[in-house]
């Protein structure tokens, strides 16, 4: 029997993930992603209701990946199953799984976050979500079983993949790192992955964004320790603190709350994001945020906040805010504009536990933001981060465990498809033949 793999999205292009595996008479979708800076423009461009966006003037714009390709097959889809809470992951759920009479089958972190975001964006679908557990399996059909193998990232309860079919074994991994020092949530499964590799792995596709860096990327205990750094090793005595990283990266807020209760400073949280993805990771079980931390979302009460904040002195606090990548709309850029009363003063500290994911907007924003915080001769601490991504050597790694017939090199560019092709080539695959480098809308059957 044939294993047909349908490159939709995600595949030459960073973000908007989605892949259709074709088994016989049923599909399963992998991810359902947006493209992230593609869909902070129209959203600039005009400010649109987002439960008035449709499907296709989104696959127009090039937010979401174009379906189109298995439009002949979408009554045979019978789950659609992202790996993990990432936008470019699920973000797309809302305005394309109506289409498909199909279950979401996902952990349930990325669950909470999926009906958060239909919440917040008033937009309702017919689909079931399902929750299954890292390391549990779920039978989805008669001939299809599901398994979650837990792996490490930069969000919780993030799974590779294993779809179970007459056809054999497939493993999807997108995104994951190996992080043997987790600091919230468990280490890769190498055991059963080594086990499911033991049994046969027909084909594996794989997040080579970072192929090219010839390196193994380090751990998050280390992002814990050039936080500790910076937040416990300077002289912070009557400074503001304010740190910005990724609302979902739980595991990186925890770090930062454990530091802000050494340094005996009230934490708080502010931004929309970060109180989505917070409640959450406390809905899921993961960690609970609401007795460490206050946390505030709507205006009104931001405004109280920062009043509050002035009033009894910002050097009894430590600030989490939005606005890592210079977002015009994020807590932080409306701190520096005046928007929110901030009092900043020379030699504030303000801690970027991010990278600038390096799109021209993004990029843009970052340095706008960056001008106007060296302007108040605040202290900028940039980079404080180690990426959820695998470079070259975690790759290599993964591939030697599993020992996978077929790979196929995922979320990334052309070049970098290319640099995955020949780490493929030095592990004795053949290109064309068993590595594939996919382009988006292409199709693979493998025999
Ligand atoms: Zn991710």
């Amino acid at each position: 029997m044939n294993m047909e793999i349908f490159a939709l999205g995600g595949y030459g292009v960073v973000g908007r993930n989605m892949t259709a595996v074709k088994v016989g008479d049923e599909v399963v979708i992998l991810d359902m992603g947006i493209h992230l800076p593609n869909y902070i423009k129209i959203n600039e461009d005009q400010e649109t209701l987002k439960s008035s966006l449709t499907r296709k003037h989104l696959i127009q714009e090039k937010v979401v990946p174009d379906d189109s390709l298995i439009e002949d097959i979408r009554k045979q889809v019978i789950a659609i199953i992202p790996t993990h809470a990432h936008l470019d992951h699920i973000g797309a759920i809302p305005y394309m799984a109506g289409r498909y009479n199909a279950p979401i089958v996902c952990t349930p972190f990325a669950g909470e976050v999926i009906k958060a975001i239909l919440k917040d964006d008033g937009i309702k679908i017919p689909n079931p979500i399902k929750t299954l557990n890292p390391g549990a399996s779920m039978k989805l059909s008669k001939n299809i079983t599901v398994e979650f193998i837990p792996i490490t990232h930069s969000t919780p309860q993030t799974v590779i993949i294993i779809l179970k079919t007459p056809a054999g074994n497939l493993l999807y991994s997108n995104d994951f790192k190996l992080d043997n020092s987790p600091t919230l949530g468990r280490k890769p499964d190498y055991e059963r992955l080594k086990e499911l590799g033991e049994q046969g792995i027909k084909v594996a596709i794989i997040d080579s964004l970072y192929a090219s860096t010839k390196a193994k990327t380090p751990s998050e205990m280390v992002a814990r320790d050039m936080l500790a750094d910076v937040l416990l090793n300077m002289d912070t005595k009557g400074k503001g603190i304010i740190v910005t990283t990724f609302a979902s990266h739980i595991a990186r807020l925890k770090s930062i709350i454990e530091m802000g209760e050494k340094l005996n400073r009230k934490i708080v949280f502010i931004g929309r994001s970060l109180a989505k993805y917070c409640y959450a990771a406390e809905n899921a079980g993961i960690y609970k945020f609401s007795d460490k931390v206050e946390m505030t979302k709507f205006s009104k009460r931001v405004k109280q906040f920062f009043g509050k904040i002035s009033k009894e002195g910002k050097h009894k606090y430590l600030l989490v805010v939005t606005g890592h990548q210079g977002e015009p709309q994020s807590t932080l850029s409306k701190m520096v504009r005046g928007v929110h009363d901030f009092p900043f003063d020379a030699n504030d500290h303000v801690v970027f536990s991010s990278n600038v994911i390096p799109s021209p907007i993004n990029l843009k924003n970052r340095q706008d933001l960056e001008d106007q915080l060296r302007a108040r001769a605040v202290r900028l601490f940039t980079d404080v981060h180690v990426s959820g991504h695998g470079s070259r050597e975690d790759m290599r790694e993964l591939v030697n465990l599993i020992k996978p017939q077929h790979v196929i090199p995922s979320h990334s560019p052309p070049e970098r498809i290319q640099s995955y092709i020949e780490l493929a080539e030095e592990q004795g695959y053949k290109n064309g033949f068993t590595v594939h480098g996919m382009m988006e809308g292409q199709r693979l059957i493998i025999d």
